[in-house]
């Protein structure tokens, strides 16, 4: 954990004023950059010292067996594993005769700034050589929103005596030798020099590398160029060799003088594209890089960015570090899957190894209803990603001997890579989380092309593996048994209501597409009596109920299991799964993370508002938040029952879990789903945003500490601001036409706006709302609202 408060509070940067080698790992997640084609991790220019080396590309992996200690019929054999690719942000120093390297000689000023806003990673220095020689080096790197496979680094060095001999060599490094890896089961595979190289080349200024993967055959190249700005007299070279190619400027700056280099870096990868095709491809996004030189990629980035907080930015008054973690948190959650393209959106996005860079839930269930309010196209590029991944999951489907399709649990390109069922094929919600992610899409955008061309078949698809799944009982119920619900400490059990609610909304959903695309579906040989049997199977699906408790169950049978005996469970037990035997977790009531409090999120439509207070007390008391996923909707059901303190205590977890690495293994990658869940607890948290019934409705309400929070969303192509005070919520439709009307609910009451003036509506006082929630001893949110603050 990040214990002192590592980040200035600052509205929209990230800075970090001292260089602490302890959370040298934790500090690069936190600085990577990416467009979610290419990621770099926050390294540090001259590469040493680092935590974890990472330079990825979405969906460039390699294969490797999955272990099993016994085998079974229809374990998955191979695994996938982000591949660590070529590093080109290396750029080393030679002051006079001594490299630049933090850990000798005086790092007299450090600092390291992410610009929100601008899109950036700046980073100062001001270092003495242990010869006493002084420089200051300024570098700005980005990586580009707008030219998907371009990065650049502006590296600057000025000499504070001198006269100074300066050696530059920049680089391009595949194959570096990564740490061992912990064995902790979240933690990446470590895949030795994976990439064989095939082709290196170098002009004067630049090189290029071209490497593929043993097994899964994938081919990267990368490419580097600069500008090199300073002294008349200086030399430029480069050289290469299989895994290394370097350009080398030399030169001699007198006391005040500088050296400016602009590095150019493009990457680019494929599976089918030929050697000289990849090649071209790499130079030619230089040639576009450098056209626009270093300033036009800086601009670009900055209004691409401006374009998205437009509509992305939560105001957050009350709360400074919650203001800042929001703006964190959506940066990342941009980063992930703007430039995706038809590519997955990973549980770390591409700032580590974490997880084997595999997207699992997180991306449709967290970060994807963020994503359709706030930048809709990246979602409709994840939809067009889960649907080309369709043949894989049918071919799972088919091995289970189920209908339909069985999307994996984790996966890059399609194929499961889960070799544990209990936690991984058997979460079959999944089918539905990525049925509601596209209905949630649909609804918001209307988008009809994308419904009929890829939403239809998705739909169907996860329908008809409902069907074959579950089964009616003599009383005509439907069950659907041996699933593991969001709770992967509650696993392989009956009618787990998530998996049962998400699965009726999903049957019904694909009812009524059917009927709206009658020859599309007939094309998918639906007939009008399996439409028939989906309605029937969501009319009679089953949700357990413990009537002598009057709580829901969240699977079959949940309340009756033995209690986790927490009075013994230590505080370093947690988390529990890497020191309690599943099978004791899975026989007791002990709650990895939010699962029915989920569903009374997303299927809020399904409960009382006496069934959600009663069903929150009981598991809020069983819930240990073993996963990052579960502060962000333990908030907005908080905030729903009449809670809101706890609820903002929820969103600080979520928002800061980064920032604070409360989790201890922000190494790894950063969170992209409590990220995400950090919007998600202000905006159907405080802002209560429901969108159940296609309708946008809104309880607003917030904390005592909060004295304002607004938002903006995208609806139906209008956008919609939302203001929200301690005692009233003004909504104003933003760049409408005047015929524009955006009908919506505001405490239950329909609220009729137009583009002619915002509507001011009271919020009515909270209702007195029963006991207070306590949670699982020891188990409190674990970032109280500080005190002494503002
Ligand atoms: C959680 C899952 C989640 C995965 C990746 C696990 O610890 O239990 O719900 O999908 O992490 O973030």
């Amino acid at each position: 954990m990040i214990r002192e408060r590592a980040y200035p509070v600052e509205p929209w940067h990230v800075r970090e004023i001292r260089l602490d080698m302890d959370v040298l790992a934790q500090s690069e997640s936190v600085f990577a950059l990416s467009n979610g084609h290419v990621g770099l991790r926050g390294n540090l220019d001259e590469g040493e010292p680092h935590g974890l080396p990472g330079t990825y590309l979405n969906s460039f992996y390699e294969l490797r067996p999955l272990p099993y200690a016994e085998a079974g019929f229809g374990f998955p054999e191979s695994g996938q594993t982000i591949v660590n690719v070529t590093n080109g942000k290396l750029i080393r120093l030679l002051v006079d005769d001594e490299p630049l390297d933090v850990r000798y000689g005086e790092l007299l000023a450090h600092e390291r700034v992410l610009d929100l806003r601008a899109g950036t990673l700046h980073r100062e220095l001001h270092w003495r050589s242990p010869a006493g020689r002084e420089v200051k080096v300024r570098s700005t790197r980005l990586v580009s929103f707008t030219q998907r496979a371009v990065a650049a680094i502006n590296y600057e060095v000025e000499a504070v005596d001198g006269p100074l001999r300066l050696i530059l060599q920049s680089e391009l490094v595949a194959n570096e030798t990564l740490p061992a890896q912990s064995r902790d089961p979240r933690v990446a595979a470590v895949l030795e020099s994976p990439l064989q190289a095939e082709e290196e080349l170098t002009t004067p200024d630049g090189g290029l590398l071209i490497h593929r993967t043993k097994v899964s055959g994938l081919r990267v190249a990368a490419a580097m160029e600069h500008e090199v700005y300073g002294p008349e007299r200086k030399t430029i070279e480069s050289e290469g060799y299989e895994d290394w190619v370097r350009t080398t400027i030399a030169c001699v700056l007198q006391p005040g003088q500088k050296l400016r280099v602009v590095k150019y870096l493009t990457y680019g990868w494929s599976s089918r594209r030929s050697l000289p095709a990849l090649r071209d491809q790499v130079g030619a996004a230089l040639a576009a890089a450098r056209l626009d030189g270093w300033e036009g990629l800086h601009r670009e980035q900055r209004e691409y960015l401006d374009e998205f907080w437009d509509v992305a930015d939560v105001v957050v008054e009350g709360d400074p570090e919650v203001q800042q973690a929001v703006r964190f948190g959506m940066f990342h959650v941009l980063q992930a899957g703007a430039r995706a393209e038809q590519r997955p959106i990973a549980a770390k996005g591409l700032t580590g190894p974490g997880y084997d860079g595999h997207a699992f839930w997180d991306t449709e269930m967290f970060v994807l209803p963020v994503l359709t309010y706030t930048h809709p196209s990246a979602v409709r590029d994840a939809l067009h990603w889960r649907y080309r991944t369709l043949a894989a999951a049918h071919e799972r489907a088919r091995t289970l001997n189920l209908e339909g399709a069985a999307f994996p649990w984790r996966t890059i390109e399609g194929p499961e890579s889960s070799a544990y069922w209990p936690a991984g094929t058997a979460a079959f919600h999944i089918a539905a989380d990525v049925a509601d992610a596209l209905r949630r899409y649909v609804q918001v955008t209307e988008d009809t092309e994308l419904e009929r061309e890829i939403g239809l078949e998705l739909l169907v698809e996860t329908a008809r593996l409902w069907r074959s799944l579950g089964h009616h009982d003599r009383h005509g119920q439907f069950h659907i048994d041996g699933v593991t619900g969001p709770d992967e400490y509650t696993a392989v059990k009956n009618d787990n209501i998530y998996t049962n609610l998400m699965a009726q909304r999903n049957l019904i959903t694909a009812a009524e597409a059917v009927m709206r695309y009658r020859d599309e579906a007939f094309h998918l040989g639906v007939t009008d009596e399996e439409a028939a049997a989906w309605r029937d199977a969501a009319a009679s699906m089953h949700i357990p109920y413990d009537e002598d408790i009057d709580v829901h169950e969240q699977v079959e049978g949940f309340t009756r299991l033995q209690e986790w005996d927490f009075a013994h469970t230590p505080p370093e037990k947690y988390p529990l799964l890497l020191h309690y035997p599943y099978f004791d977790l899975y026989r007791k009531q002990v709650v990895k993370q939010a699962d029915l409090v989920l569903a009374m999120h997303w299927r809020g439509d399904a409960f009382t508002p006496e069934q959600k207070l009663r069903n929150f007390l009981y598991y809020e008391r069983r819930t240990v938040r073993d996963s990052s996923l579960s502060a962000c909707t333990q908030a907005v059901l908080a905030a729903e029952v009449g809670h809101p303190e706890l609820a903002h205590t929820y969103l600080r977890e979520a928002a800061l879990m980064d920032l604070h690495d409360l989790n201890e293994n922000t190494r790894d990658g950063v969170h992209m789903a409590s990220l995400a869940g950090a919007w998600i607890a202000l905006v159907a948290g405080f802002g209560g945003l429901r969108d159940h019934d296609g309708t946008l409705s809104f309880a607003p309400r917030l904390s005592s500490r909060l004295g304002r929070l607004e938002f903006s969303l995208q609806w139906r192509g209008l956008r919609l601001r939302v203001d929200v005070r301690p005692h009233e919520t003004t909504y104003a439709l933003r760049h409408g036409d005047p015929e524009d009307v955006l009908e919506l609910r505001h405490h239950g009451e329909t609220v009729r706006l137009t583009c002619e003036e915002p509507v001011t509506m009271p919020i009515p006082p909270a209702e007195v709302s029963g006991p207070s929630p306590e949670q699982a001893p020891g188990r409190a949110p674990l970032l109280r609202l500080p005190e002494n603050e503002p």
